[in-house]
């Protein structure tokens, strides 16, 4: 459902994605690792069309995200059209990155009701069915700093859910947890996967990787190095640089 065709991104010169393709298919969880300024995010942020690319393509569904062909080139469409681009993916960030002054129940109904248009009272009861799932339905009228993080970050999930994405991006979700709040989280996106989400999921949580990921992308200076099966990538590296990589990991 996602196809990454040899896209290419720099920043004031500096390459950080130099010639990325990877192929999503409909239901597969993608698991990227790779070290600290390999491109991950970067890959992500594009996909999400947060992040406009230099080259290559990028297509959900078959349609390419960002241009229209036009006499033979490319041009980039405007910000409304990438925003209704935009509704067909969700991203969880690092950081949550919920509204403050939103309830629980309102920063997940914000974007089906402004967005996708659905009326109030099914967003809502649909909210409530997402975060009975994260665990956090008796939250719903609390605000995001009266939870954890890793309560907030259920809810970011839930919010993510929402609005009925073909695909589910994050960028390191557990990343700023403490240790004993991150297990909830991938045990919600644990439950995502089985239920046939498709998903990419920028993570350095190996034991995740290897259990639910159907494939991993190993990525070092904007390139995919590597990608395969987890049982394959961790027990048969091929390059040193992952074998180097996979010691400081585990
Ligand atoms: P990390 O594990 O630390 O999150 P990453 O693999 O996600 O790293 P990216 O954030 O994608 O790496 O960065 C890739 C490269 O692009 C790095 O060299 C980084 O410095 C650069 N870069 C990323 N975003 C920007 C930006 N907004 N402006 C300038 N340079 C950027
Ligand atoms: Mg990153």
């Amino acid at each position: 459902i996602l196809r990454v065709a040899g896209v290419r991104k720099a920043f004031d010169g500096k390459t950080a994605l130099a010639d990325v393709s990877l192929d999503v298919h409909e239901g597969e969880v993608v698991v990227v690792l790779g070290p600290s300024g390999s491109g991950k995010s970067t890959l992500i942020r594009c996909v999400h069309q947060l992040d406009a690319i230099d080259g290559g393509a990028i297509y959900l569904d078959g349609e390419l995200l960002g241009y229209e062909r036009r006499r033979g080139g490319l041009r980039a469409l405007g910000e409304r059209r990438v925003a209704v681009q935009r509704r067909r993916m969700s991203m969880v960030f690092q950081q949550f990155n919920l509204i403050p002054h939103f309830t629980v129940l309102r920063n997940v109904t914000e974007a089906p009701r402004r967005a996708h248009d659905r009326p109030r009272a099914d967003a809502e009861q649909d909210a409530l069915e997402l975060l009975d799932r994260v665990g956090l339905r008796e939250r719903a009228h609390d605000y995001p700093r009266q939870l954890s993080g890793g309560q907030q970050q259920r809810v970011a999930i839930a919010r993510a859910v929402a609005t009925r994405p073909r695909i589910l991006l994050f960028d390191e979700p557990t990343s700023a947890l403490d240790p004993e709040l991150v297990g909830d989280v991938l045990a919600v996106m644990r439950g995502l996967a089985a239920e046939g989400m498709t998903m990419i999921v920028v993570t350095h949580e190996m034991a995740f990787a290897r259990e639910v990921a159907d494939r991993c992308v190993f990525m070092e200076a904007g390139r995919v190095v590597e990608s395969g099966p987890p049982d394959e990538l961790f027990t048969n590296p091929r390059t040193e640089r992952l074998r180097s990589f996979l010691s400081r990991h585990n």
